[in-house]
């Protein structure tokens, strides 16, 4: 998920690696480490910490002489952000080196095959698996085996390898995740993208996902997954370096966006193995879970919205009484907590000061706590009696997209989970329920290709002074995010509102003009919703209404219409914001603010 860079040729490779490496430093890592062969053998330095830590280890890479080598830095996703679990990993016999960014999902099965055939494994990581599958299929051929090897893996990498056996050479191979090939005079790279290469060529070739590429000094030979050599163009690079760190999207927050497809597929596949959910990492009994008589959910900004909208689904399926309480609130009450209450509590970096002081403060009144974070290793992560990660990737933007709908989705796969522990789902609804996490992804994917419209409706709706966003139940929750996610960005005042209790009050600020931002989406309750659609273009209200495909009534009585996917309403709220983070994007570009920093706020709130 962070930075791998390799590079053969004939001088010594460690500098350039190091160079690249720091090239590589904002997409945010917690490790680096690089591997190095020198005539035959080869030699690994790597720390948890910056960059400039390995690069005083390794005296700026001259410690390590040898032209051929491999680099990465590590955003952990498996196992605490250790020296240990730095990568470069290696095989038992020396002989091979991996870097790897991505997610084995299989890795488990994969770990006890490998320990039941004498495989010593050093490290905690998903990865290290591996390097001891190219070394158990290696027999003389140095390709094969890294293809026999990858055709066991399931999951997402970009790899560089290196073999002992062939010093002037390195592979590197790619499944959904970003990699590209640099060539250049008498020595060619690899890299996760053009940063860490435009300093010694623009001229790159990009490798598919399932291809492997084997580079020396003077070739690059590619390989589709079958073996049979690929014929590649080389391209051209005019990008600007900011635009590469982006992956060429303007800002990071729209790369985020569209990254949710495969984040929300990180977080929920690994854990669904055999039709079954697995939350290995939260070692409840059956027996502890039915003595929980209250979950209460903690957490702050998106994070709350996301507890919020867990709830429907928890309470719905568990039959347990939630209460999704803000931290900085929950901190100063005097919370009715005790040995039987869960405690849930959702930080992107689990480093957020509330919510830390919240959960330490339930610690103390006897709640377990299961913490669901994005950063392995935090404090959070460190004190929760069970972490869930996020497995989002880092989040560079400042404002939270896959961050918010990857915590939402491990939330559903927890309801589920404990559901079905709790006996209270037959078989066959626990199975529909997990086809309906699975299609998540794609559902998101689809609000994409469905609603090119979005730019012009943003271009519409960008001089309000105000906006509300209304809806009930699930719809309700989507509205907290989604116009929190307007105020964030756009610096427009937002406001969501339970669409019944608009009567109560708020309906006095509706008048000629004013944009109401309508969800509908939730099909049980959504005809009350386009009630309320009605008593607000009856004051004048300029309607945008979010529905699911097929509502062919809400165009009659909105103005405008985005359309999103049906999935079972309890677990909509994940597609349904999709939309929403579109929309406050695409007004807050409208508006030339400033979308990756958005002023007066940061990424980790560490202070109270
Ligand atoms: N999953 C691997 C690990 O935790 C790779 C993480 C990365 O992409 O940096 O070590």
């Amino acid at each position: 998920m962070c930075g791998i860079v390799g590079f053969v040729g004939t001088r010594n490779a460690a500098p350039i690696l190091l160079e690249g490496l720091k090239r590589l430093e904002y997409r945010g890592y917690d490790s680096a480490g690089i591997a190095v062969d020198h005539r035959g053998v080869i030699s690994i330095s790597k720390v948890s910490g910056r960059i400039e830590k390995l690069c005083e280890l390794t005296d700026g890479g001259k410690t390590m002489p040898g032209f051929a080598g491999i680099a990465h830095t590590r955003w952990a996703t498996h196992g605490a952000p250790t020296d240990v679990n730095a990568h470069p990993h290696m095989s038992c016999d020396g002989r091979f080196s991996v870097v790897h960014n991505g997610i084995i999902e299989n890795y488990m099965e994969l770990r006890d095959e490998l320990m039941g055939n004498g495989y010593l494994f050093r490290s905690q990581t998903d990865t290290e698996v591996i390097v001891h599958l190219i070394e158990m299929y290696y027999d003389g051929n140095f390709k094969a085996a890294v293809m026999k090897a990858t055709s066991r893996l399931e999951g997402s990498y970009a790899l560089g390898v290196l073999c002992s056996d062939e010093p002037g050479k390195i592979i590197a191979v790619k499944e959904a995740s970003p990699l590209i090939l640099g060539i250049g005079i008498g020595e060619n790279f690899f890299a996760s993208d053009v940063t860490a290469l435009v300093a010694y060529t623009r001229n790159v070739l990009y490798l598919n996902d399932g291809e492997l590429a084997e580079l020396t000094p003077e070739n690059i030979t590619v390989y589709d997954c079958t073996g049979t050599p690929v014929p590649k163009t080389a391209s051209r690079v005019t990008w600007d370096i900011e635009a590469a760190e982006k992956g060429g999207y303007e800002h990071f927050m729209l790369k985020e966006i569209m990254e949710q497809p495969r984040a929300v597929k990180a977080a929920l596949t690994p854990r669904i193995q055999e039709n079954r959910i697995c939350l290995d990492e939260f070692r409840m009994t059956p027996g502890e879970l039915r003595g929980i008589r209250k979950i209460v959910i903690t957490a702050c900004g998106s994070a709350y919205y996301a507890g919020c909208a867990g709830k429907y689904a928890i309470e719905k399926l568990c039959h347990i009484p939630v209460d999704v309480q803000l931290a900085s609130e929950l901190r100063y009450s005097e919370p009715q907590i005790d040995s039987s209450t869960l405690l849930i509590v959702l930080s992107q970096s689990g480093e957020t000061a509330d919510t830390i002081a919240a959960m330490k403060e339930c610690q103390s009144l006897g709640a377990k706590v299961l913490a669901i974070v994005n950063v392995v290793g935090s404090t959070i992560a460190k004190l929760a009696d069970y972490t869930l990660y996020m497995w989002a990737g880092p989040e560079i933007a400042v404002a939270t997209t896959k961050g918010y709908t990857t915590q939402l989705s491990i939330l559903y796969l927890f309801a589920v989970y404990a559901a079905e522990a709790l006996g209270l789902l037959s078989e066959k609804e626990y199975q529909r329920l997990i086809g309906e996490l699975q299609a998540l992804p794609q559902k998101i994917q689809q609000v994409f290709d469905m609603n090119g419209i979005l730019p012009r409706l943003a271009s519409k709706y960008n001089t309000a002074r105000s906006i509300f966003y209304i809806g009930r139940n699930t719809d309700y929750a989507a509205a907290l995010e989604g116009a929190l996610k307007m105020k964030e960005i756009s610096y427009l005042h937002a406001e969501a509102y339970a669409a019944g209790e608009l009567k109560h009050g708020t309906i006095a600020l509706i008048d000629e003009g004013q944009p109401v931002v309508a969800l509908c989406c939730n099909d049980r309750i959504a005809e009350k919703t386009m009630n309320n659609i009605l008593e607000v273009k009856a004051r004048g209200a300029q309607v945008l209404a979010l529905a699911v495909k097929g509502n062919r009534t809400v165009l009659t009585q909105a103005d405008d219409v985005i359309y999103i996917p049906g999935t079972d309403s309890l677990f909509q709220t994940v597609v349904e914001i999709i939309p929403l983070q579109l929309l406050a994007y695409y007004v807050a570009k409208e508006n030339g603010c400033d979308i990756d920093k958005p002023k007066n706020l940061a990424k980790a709130v560490t202070v109270e």
